[in-house]
């Protein structure tokens, strides 16, 4: 299985999908409505949501894909605003208890974000802009 990040609202990605106009980022063939992942609740800065990720298989190498939203990632309770903001603070200096009181997470959570950032930080790559990319958020997930 694989993750794909879509930053198109909900309704594209599946007019795109049954439309027959997204790839598989393995091979390059079409992706086919194949149900839906796992429910789940997302945390993010101000909201809770709930997140019922579209699912789609490959017609050519019958591999399945998860289409997550541009704001979850895979395998992570908090959103991308959360753990983005996270990045950012460490960046800026401050250490993984003061990001974790300011956003109202657990210390070991924050600790965890930012150690598997650093250890998996060499993968991330630039791409085409204005395109949906797939990316494989393995490294942030911690099992790539
Ligand atoms: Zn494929």
């Amino acid at each position: 299985m694989c993750v794909m990040a879509m930053s198109a609202e909900q309704v594209v990605v599946e007019a795109d999908l049954v439309a027959g106009r997204l790839c598989c980022p393995v091979c390059d063939g079409p992706l086919v409505p194949w149900g839906f992942a796992r429910e789940r609740t997302v945390r993010l800065l101000d909201e809770t949501r709930l997140l019922r990720p579209r699912r789609a298989c490959c017609r050519r190498c019958e591999r399945t894909h998860v289409l997550l939203p541009a704001w979850a990632l895979a395998r992570r309770r908090d959103g991308t605003e959360v753990i983005g903001r996270a990045l950012l603070a460490k960046a800026n200096g401050q250490g993984h208890r003061t990001i974790a009181a300011a956003l109202g997470r657990p210390a070991g959570t924050v600790r965890g974000w930012l150690r598997t950032f650093t250890r998996r930080a060499g993968a991330i790559t630039t791409t085409e802009a204005g395109r949906d990319v797939p990316i494989d958020v393995k490294w942030l997930a911690g099992d790539a």
